[in-house]
């Protein structure tokens, strides 16, 4: 049998992400009872906190679920079966989320986008202003598309809805942004966003929410979708309004730790951390692969196009994300070998392509709990992947990181 690498694992996942020990010792305690006035204080700090991170004042309700159960909870509160809505294509994650829209019994207007590049604004108010006779329910778009590293602008989605004078909704997927760059529920506009543990947060899996605004609050009121566990109407009976079962009470003991860690080093503080850490992993990127940026472009059915040398997968530098880069390989290479590689034989842990960039991209996760000596370690460690792997690169990737940490 062969022997785990020693030493501790150097975790670049883009979620879920690594948890701090002081977020780890904040659950090694004795359970409380969650009606208990002990607990409940900690609930009302946690939700009054998690309020502070969406920056909203409006409403927010939580679930003892993976982020899909937040998804699943912004569709059932707020559509009819037959309505429809508008999906802005970014990647994996957006798909994912029109297919549980589909599944429910929504009908679904695609804004499509070249995955390098995303989804063009401009298509977004042209298709809205067609919409006369206002069809259209909501905008649903995902903030940080986490497969391929790229930034939905939010405000001018908004900007372009505003500019139509359309009343639909706008829904975006907070959940790889959340903690780790800028976003601003109540001054972007946004009706619902849709939030995860297990990233920006660095808590583990296991606890979502939704923040909602009293627009889309007011409208969740008119049957729809059959909804039982998500139902924000039965939560707002509870005291704070959520969660319909047994609140998870550990991972409450884990969030006040978080809500502390965020508020000590600070918003701001944390989403410039984010973009040096996001900013040296691109200028190894780049240098990695002789500074090219390929013409190949991508879409559902995969990378389309010559890719010659190594490549940041976002081909719009406007829309770099600062929590996720993702990679793409050179034709004929694999990234999930250089992956196991990886992994097995020095213990780093990378993500994968998803869907159709399965083997063609891998992804360097740099949310959370993380600083520059995890990062450099990490990246000297693909630089070493790369070359057991055969991979070509340009030698030197480290030391562009280190000159982008120190400018
Ligand atoms: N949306 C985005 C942007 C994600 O990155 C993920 C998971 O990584 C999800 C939705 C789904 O969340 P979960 O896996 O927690 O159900």
């Amino acid at each position: 049998m062969n022997a785990k690498p020693r030493g501790r694992q150097f975790f670049q996942n883009p979620g879920p992400t690594n948890i701090p020990d002081r977020i780890l010792r904040a659950m090694d305690r004795a359970t409380l009872d969650f009606l208990s006035d002990e607990f409940m204080a900690i609930h009302r700090f946690c939700h009054a906190g998690v309020k502070r991170v969406l920056k909203t004042q409006q409403h927010l309700f939580m679930y003892a679920s993976s982020g899909h159960g937040a998804w699943e909870a912004s569709l059932v509160n707020l559509f009819q079966p037959g309505d429809t809505v508008l999906m802005l294509e970014s990647g994996y994650f957006s798909e994912s989320w029109e297919q549980m829209a589909t599944n429910l019994g929504l009908k679904i207007e695609r804004i499509a986008a070249d995955w390098r590049m995303g989804v063009r604004v401009a298509d977004v108010a042209r298709r809205l202003e067609a919409d006369k006779t206002h069809q259209i329910k909501a905008v649903l778009t995902v903030h940080n598309e986490t497969a391929t590293g790229l930034a939905t602008p939010i405000a001018e989605i908004r900007r372009a809805i505003d500019g139509t004078k359309h009343p639909a909704l706008l829904l975006v997927d907070t959940i790889s942004s959340l903690g780790c760059y800028d976003f601003k529920m109540d001054a972007w506009g946004v009706d619902v966003c849709v939030g995860g543990s297990q990233k920006g947060l660095m808590l583990p899996t296991g606890m979502s929410f939704t923040g909602v605004s009293e627009k889309a609050f007011t409208l969740s009121k008119k049957p729809g979708l059959p909804r039982h566990y998500w139902n924000w109407e039965m939560m707002t009976r509870r005291e704070p309004q959520s969660f319909v079962g047994t609140t998870p009470v550990h991972l409450f003991f884990a969030l006040e730790e978080s809500i502390k860690l965020i508020e000590e080093e600070g918003l701001d503080a944390i989403f410039a951390r984010h973009r040096r850490l996001a900013d040296a992993t691109r200028a190894a990127v780049l240098h990695w692969g002789g500074a090219s940026m390929g013409g190949a472009s991508c879409t559902t059915k995969g990378v389309t196009g010559k890719v010659g040398t190594l490549e940041l997968f976002c081909a719009d530098p406007s829309r770099l994300s600062d929590s996720v880069t993702a990679v793409i390989v050179p034709d004929g290479h694999d990234a999930n070998a250089m992956r196991t590689v990886a992994l097995n034989r020095y213990n780093l842990s990378l993500g994968g392509g998803l869907g159709p960039l399965m083997g063609r991209v891998f992804r360097i996760g740099h949310m959370g709990d993380l600083n520059e000596p995890m990062l450099l370690g990490s990246l000297a460690t693909v630089e070493l992947a790369f070359k057991t792997s055969n991979i070509p690169y340009r030698e030197g990737g480290v030391d562009a990181a280190i000159k982008s940490l120190a400018a």
